[in-house]
């Protein structure tokens, strides 16, 4: 399998070269030449596998550049970091059933996909004789995901930088508790914004990028959304078959539509097990405009209780464009170019049949997510985190009665746990991994805004 780029400028390369790579070198983002179908036979072994074994057989559709033995043991390493012996556990709770994706070593459901591409960044950088510098600005909760998916590892430095003082105490302490030499926590005396612009203008310089191997973790990396294919192939399998249903729907609280995509690649391989993609958004809900509307246009971004999913625009919505635009390269080029000038694409009545046939969407504003989390308690006795309630609204407002709907629980309630008690009225226990944390001792490098201070700081510490 190679990969090419949305914008059609790369020669098609291998998935080694694919995750090293991370945003394709003209711009575009990284797909496979052709998505995969599961033939039946395949289909009736996967439902005998366990997680680790499904995703070995459901990633080498995606990945014939690394020894199958090799592969094999990476992916085992990742999921032996899971607190759950099926990983991805699925869960029947009333009317849903909720796909649990946070019993990795951050309790976010992102450990799925970055324990597995820490892993392939240490293997594929060991293979080349490189080494790597991670940087990355977090809100919260994505860094101490990318900080668990590569302590330790040999031959890469991560360095995270965080608004001082502005992230929650929980947030904080999983990520400066990490004391391994090869993370370097920042705190910036500033906003997320800051550390963000920051972020970009070390990116930008290329001769800084170069001299220090700069690599970056966000969403945007194809391994990312390949892991993610995994968990909705697990969970669709284990609800059909025979004297079950035949297809179920997947509910997906959606920020930068890496995890829905993820979705859009499973339906490719089991076209006949998984039916709708509901597309949850919060009060940020640009994406919901996009499916109900073929209005795909920013505005400015408002803060919830889900931060997860505030964001102004979606960074892997081009991946999806470029199917809508039946894999017409130029195309999405210039249509990302005219969405970068003008902030807004408007999608035909044509366009917009696909789009609806692709997706359902619901939005759940700030009072609605709340109250999704106090029933839930009230009837399940089970608690939501609310980026999970957001997906949980939507899921149950564009259900099918027929068809089981799978809710993905993107986060563990505690890690949100003042947007919990506004709900439910206590705070929700905290689960031993997090109520550890307090005692554990912290570093971290307290650090002005300023872009010269910060680069400094990376040259020094730099591999
Ligand atoms: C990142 C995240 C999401 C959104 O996932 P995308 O792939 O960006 O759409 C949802 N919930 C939680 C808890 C997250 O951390």
């Amino acid at each position: 399998m190679r990969y090419i780029s949305t914008r059609g400028g790369i020669a098609p390369i291998p998935f080694s070269e694919a995750v090293m790579m991370g945003l394709a070198d003209d711009g575009g983002l990284l797909l496979p030449e052709k998505l995969p179908q599961a033939t039946g036979e395949e289909i009736a072994v996967w439902r005998r596998l366990n997680y680790p074994d499904l995703a070995v057989a459901v990633l080498s559709h995606f990945i014939d550049d690394i020894p199958a033995a090799d592969l094999e043991r990476l992916v085992k390493k990742s999921y032996a970091a899971f607190q759950h012996p099926e990983v991805t556990p699925v869960v029947k709770q009333g009317q849903c059933h909720i796909l649990e994706l946070f019993h990795g070593p951050t309790l976010a459901f992102k450990d799925v996909a970055l324990q597995l591409l820490g892993n392939l960044f240490e293997y594929l950088l060991a293979k080349s004789g490189g080494r790597m510098n991670i940087i990355g600005a977090t809100s919260g909760d994505t860094g101490s995901a990318a900080i668990y998916g590569v302590r330790g590892k040999e031959r890469i430095n991560i360095f995270i930088l965080h608004p001082h003082g502005r992230v929650s105490p929980i947030q904080e302490k999983q990520m400066t508790t990490v004391l391994d030499a090869n993370v370097f926590n920042i705190a910036v005396k500033g906003t997320f914004d800051d550390g963000q612009a920051i972020v970009k203008k070390l990116f930008g310089d290329l001769n800084f990028k170069q001299q220090h191997q700069l690599g970056a973790i966000n969403s945007i990396n194809w391994a990312r959304i390949v892991a993610q294919v995994v968990y909705y192939v697990y969970a669709a399998l284990k609800l059909t078959g025979e004297g079950k249903a035949a297809q179920v729907d997947f509910a997906v609280p959606t920020g930068n539509f890496g995890d829905i995509f993820a979705g859009f690649v499973a339906r490719r391989l089991l076209p006949k097990q998984i039916g709708q993609l509901i597309l949850a958004t919060n009060e940020n809900n640009l994406l919901t405009r996009f499916v109900k509307d073929g209005d795909y246009s920013v505005s400015g971004v408002r803060p919830t209780s889900s931060p997860s999913m505030d964001i102004q625009v979606a960074s892997n919505f081009e991946r999806y464009l470029y199917y809508l635009n039946d894999q017409d390269a130029q195309r999405t080029r210039q249509e990302m170019e005219q969405f970068a000038a003008t902030g807004s694409l408007q999608f035909d009545p044509a366009r917009l049949q696909r789009i609806q046939q692709d997706f359902a969407s619901q939005s759940a504003d700030e009072a609605a997510t709340k109250a999704t989390i106090g029933d839930f308690y009230q009837s399940h006795d089970y608690l939501l985190d609310p980026h999970t309630a957001v997906g949980v609204y939507a899921g149950l407002a564009c259900r099918r009665p027929e068809v089981p709907l799978v809710c993905l629980a993107t986060a563990h309630p505690a890690k949100f746990g003042q947007a919990v008690e506004a709900a439910i009225g206590r705070p929700p226990e905290l689960p031993p991994p997090l109520a550890a944390l307090a005692k554990l001792e912290s570093r971290c490098q307290v650090l002005p805004a300023e872009e010269q201070v910060i680069k400094d700081f990376v040259a020094q510490h730099a591999l």
